[in-house]
């Protein structure tokens, strides 16, 4: 197992439109209990304890989710760093967090427990304020920014992890990524927005519009990495990885088994949030902390839910790079999962791209100077 999400708060102070929690065929949000409680906190780091001891581990990635995990407050947030900190130490901590509740107190208790915090955040105000709004309509883009403004402070540098970034193909590409730098993140996390063959992406009448939007981030980027920014994109990174047969950091490509588990806040075992917009229970495994230990939830996974590849992408020429994209983007209500991604196109023609580019530079005689 590389990680486990802890929903520590089941609600959000935000409306986006896109939100695959509160916003998609799956509505078990609704009777999931508002915060995860002090028992459910202590049979987690006890499951994390015991899955530590019986495999070994020597360190174990938790990441605090929601919902809005910061809802859970100072003392919440506390909580379940130090309960979870107490039964294995060596547990690398991360937050996602819409980052308008951060504040001193929070830095230092992610400064504490070494926690590096990610914010989701679209780019700059009018690209942000489309879909990352509060429920009265009103867009969050200046409380966002004022949160990572905070976390850009040098002296916040060691908890800073990054943004993380929805694509709207109607936000030009270039505006999002000047957007996004200006924030100086060590990473930017690219976000296709959640879809399937039942209910597809937005604009899917706009063929490689996601491909065309990629290419264009993934252009400048790769010609001026280290010099604008030295910010990575764990998109572009992992289609490269995977072009040297090297492991891919996210789900999003390579198809390797993503061993992850998500804890909901009532200590349910599910698998990931993004199977919420496949069907009502998608991410679901019937498991739960009081009954079963982490490598329960494994083994169930493998014969439940084991990641088969359709024909089509068995016999792709790019299969080992994407592997099939985000298993949750492949789901059809009349067949599963077998079959290629909803974003198909754009992932063969990105991967084909960024291919391109590396093998050209790789072929490039090498430059000498004197
Ligand atoms: S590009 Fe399409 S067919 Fe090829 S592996 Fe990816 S989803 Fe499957």
């Amino acid at each position: 197992m590389r990680q486990i999400v802890l929903k520590i708060h089941s609600r959000c102070n935000l409306s986006c439109d896109y939100c695959y929690v509160y916003e998609s065929i799956d509505q078990s949000w609704r009777t999931q209990p508002t915060t995860m409680t002090m028992a459910t906190l202590e049979r987690v780091a006890h499951r994390i304890d015991e899955h530590a001891r019986d495999h070994e581990m020597r360190e174990l990635r938790v990441v605090l989710h929601g919902g809005e995990p910061l809802l859970a407050g100072h003392d919440g947030v506390e909580a379940a760093l130090r309960i979870i900190k107490g039964a294995f130490p060596a547990t690398r901590f991360s937050i996602q967090t819409n980052g308008i509740l951060i504040d001193d107190r929070f830095l230092e208790l992610f400064h504490e427990y070494g926690v590096s915090v990610g914010v989701s955040v679209d780019g700059g105000a009018a690209e942000t304020d489309r879909h990352r709004r509060y429920a009265s309509g009103r867009g969050s883009y200046d409380r966002i920014a004022a949160g990572i403004a905070r976390l850009m402070r040098p002296e916040h540098a060691a908890v800073y992890g990054g943004l993380l970034c929805t694509i709207d193909v109607d936000n030009d590409p270039d505006e999002v990524y000047d957007s996004l730098l200006a924030f100086r993140p060590p990473r930017v996390d690219l976000l296709l927005p959640h879809g399937n063959w039942t209910t597809p992406p937005p604009h899917r009448d706009r063929p490689l519009a996601y491909a065309d939007w990629l290419i264009r981030v993934f252009d400048r980027w790769y010609e001026h990495r280290p010099v604008e920014s030295g910010t990575r994109i764990r998109l572009f990174e992992s289609i490269i990885a995977r072009l040297f047969g090297l492991p891919s950091e996210t789900e999003t490509i390579g198809g390797e088994a993503p061993g992850i588990v998500t804890v909901e806040t009532d200590g349910s075992y599910e698998q990931s949030d993004a199977l919420k917009t496949t069907a009502e229970g998608g991410p679901a495994t019937g498991l739960s902390l009081a009954d079963h230990a982490f490598a329960d939830v494994l083994s169930h996974l493998a014969v439940t839910a084991p990641y088969k590849l359709g024909s089509k992408c068995l016999s792709c020429p790019v299969v080992k790079v994407c592997g099939g994209g985000l298993r949750a983007h492949r789901y059809d209500a009349a067949n599963g999962f077998e079959n290629p991604s909803a974003y198909c196109d754009d992932l063969f023609a990105l991967i084909n791209h960024i291919g391109d580019r590396v093998r050209a530079d790789l072929t490039q005689p090498a430059v000498v100077t004197q």
